[in-house]
């Protein structure tokens, strides 16, 4: 397993680099990916490109290498690598002519890409090329037409292996002629099974409270947890390696937009990086929201799991959700942005000031607000209301049963959601399932075996098309969609269980399904809703799910319990 090849700066190889798996067998967490890419080498059916996609530090080049071992091993076992011959050492040392490697983000032009396609039809009679691309996505226009020309004539034995943190910039057109492998985000258990073992083989003196600490602070990713187990073994302390949430956590809780701008401002201080800190802050919110709605999926621990629940009392769930939407959406912006503090600035001050912010969640928060102050009464009656009440949870007013008001979107011309021709089939012929059997089993065994969570959002949802191995299911909105996000794991364990085979699911976005909602009564009420602007339309949609759902929830967990 071990290699002693690559040392970080400092001498000392890298946890990371020393236990980087070198065979298929060695690959954790992601199952579905090893049985498609072994079972390909197997059969000798490995396709001329694969799209490798998923969050950092969660194997993407790791299995390209490993996939490009088993090609060429001298002594391959079951479709896997031996890591031992000559070959297979080639490549772990990196030193393999038939192993091509390149970083899009720094190596994005066309001339690049030209100079190794080039390469491809030159190889070596009877042996595998392989070329590995990582960050894709980060590629130039020109750029991806060449390698779009070299994937539409694949040279024989040739392999692109294109690895993204990010697979819907990727060109469409180079997309569909992938196949499609998601990585997933470790679990706890099996980093923590990781980390147990890679300090059991290097005989580190690790005790469980820092293996802990590492696996949380992993967040799922391998890479992450051992640099964390490197970090904690070396320092003996874990402050250093997070960012420290309490006070942007305050500042929104007592609504001061100072007191956010100056935490944001020591946390840069400290060095941390903007869109680091979005994602680690996202990443914190996202644990006080389970906590709040399911505590079983959440995976904060000890301390940092009473003081999450803590926050997440405070703050009550609608403010957590438009918390999270808000610090999403930041995160898109930033990408793009040049100042991308600024959008973390400006959503925080979004956050403590919703009367800045347009959007339908604000606008909730605002009438919570005027209720929980008692001001209702004396608050001059809108009229009319700029947009449908939405009831916050734990109002005093609440008359039940809870008005519930359900915003039907205007129908689009076309009855068929555009969305669905959008979806290319890579592959065919490998599935015999057939999409009214994969749609009854999906409402009928795959949605019981998710989450509360997960069950909400897929009670939207409709399996639209099954194209080969991919599987696509629509939502009413844009904002559900990206939610999806938070459910894909657990959803894709549901799936394989249940349909014994790595199907993909590609999420698309289909208006008309929010015009079938639960009743009519409901539905009724939606004629009465004044105009308001697209822009707030999807989340409107996401907020009412979000607000029925914290309704059916209460109810789910605190049987007999009653909103007052
Ligand atoms: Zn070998």
């Amino acid at each position: 397993m071990a290699d002693a090849t690559p040392t970080s700066i400092d001498g000392v190889t890298s946890l990371y680099r020393r236990f980087r798996p070198g065979r298929f067998a060695e690959l954790r967490g992601q199952d579905h990916v090893v049985r498609a890419l072994q079972g390909a080498v197997r059969h000798d059916r490995v396709s001329h490109a694969y799209l490798f996609s998923g969050p950092r530090g969660t194997g993407k080049t790791t299995a390209a290498r490993i996939l490009a071992k088993a090609l060429n091993c001298e002594h391959p076992v079951d479709g896997d690598a031996c890591n031992k011959c000559a070959s297979c050492v080639a490549i772990t040392r990196g030193s393999s002519l038939d192993v091509i490697e390149l970083d899009a983000a720094s190596n994005n032009g066309v001339d690049d890409i030209r100079e190794i396609t080039a390469g491809a039809w030159h190889g070596t009679p009877g042996r595998w090329k392989v070329y590995i691309f990582d960050e894709v996505h980060q590629l130039s226009k020109a750029a991806s037409a060449a390698l779009l020309k070299t994937l539409e004539e694949p040279p024989q034995h040739v392999v692109f292996v294109l690895a993204t943190t990010d697979p819907h910039k990727v060109p469409p057109t180079i997309r569909s002629r992938t196949q499609h492998l998601e990585f997933r985000l470790l679990g706890g258990d099996t980093l923590s099974s990781l980390l147990h073992d890679v300090q059991g083989a290097a005989g580190l003196m690790a005790d469980d409270a820092t293996i802990e600490a590492a696996v949380r602070l992993g967040r799922g990713s391998a890479r992450d947890a051992l640099s964390a187990l490197d970090q904690l073994i070396a320092t003996g302390s874990i402050s250093e390696a997070q960012p420290e949430f309490d006070g942007l956590f305050h500042a929104l809780v007592h609504a001061d937009a100072v007191e956010a701008l100056k935490s944001l401002a020591v946390l840069t201080r400290e060095g941390w990086d903007p869109e680091q800190l979005a994602e680690s802050f996202a990443a914190e919110v996202r644990q006080v929201f389970l906590l709040q709605v399911a505590p079983e999926v959440a995976d904060a621990v000890d301390a940092d799991r009473d003081r999450l629940i803590g926050w997440g009392s405070q703050l009550g769930l609608p403010r957590t959700v438009r918390i999270l939407e808000t610090v999403g959406r930041a995160m898109r912006e930033m990408k793009s942005a040049p100042e991308k503090i600024v959008m973390l600035e400006v959503a925080m001050v979004r956050l403590v000031k919703p009367e800045l912010d347009s959007t339908y969640e604000a606008l909730d928060e605002r009438l919570t607000r005027l209720e929980r102050d008692g001001a209702r009464q004396s608050a001059p009656a809108p009229a009319p209301p700029p947009s449908p009440v939405l009831r916050p949870i734990g109002t005093t007013t609440r008359p039940a049963p809870a008005p519930i008001v359900v915003v039907v979107p205007d129908a689009p011309a076309a009855s068929e959601p555009a969305t669905s021709e959008s979806v290319t089939a890579f592959t065919s012929g490998e599935s015999e399932l057939d999409l009214d059997d994969v749609r009854s089993r999906f409402v009928e065994r795959v949605i019981p075996r998710t989450s509360r969570s997960a069950q909400l959002l897929l009670k939207a949802a409709h399996v639209s098309a099954l194209d080969g191995q991919r599987l696509t299911i629509a939502l009413p909105s844009e904002e559900m969609r990206q939610n999806t996000e938070l459910i894909a794991q657990g959803l894709r364990s549901a799936m394989e269980h249940e349909f014994k085979s790595p199907l993909q699911i590609q999420w698309t976005v289909d208006p008309t399904l929010a015009t079938e909602t639960p009743a009519p009564a409901l539905r009724a009420s939606a004629s009465r809703r004044p105009a308001v602007n697209e822009a707030s339309h999807a989340s409107e949609e996401t907020s009412i799910v979000v607000e029925s759902a914290a309704g059916h929830l209460i109810t789910e967990i605190f049987p007999g319990a009653k909103e007052i």
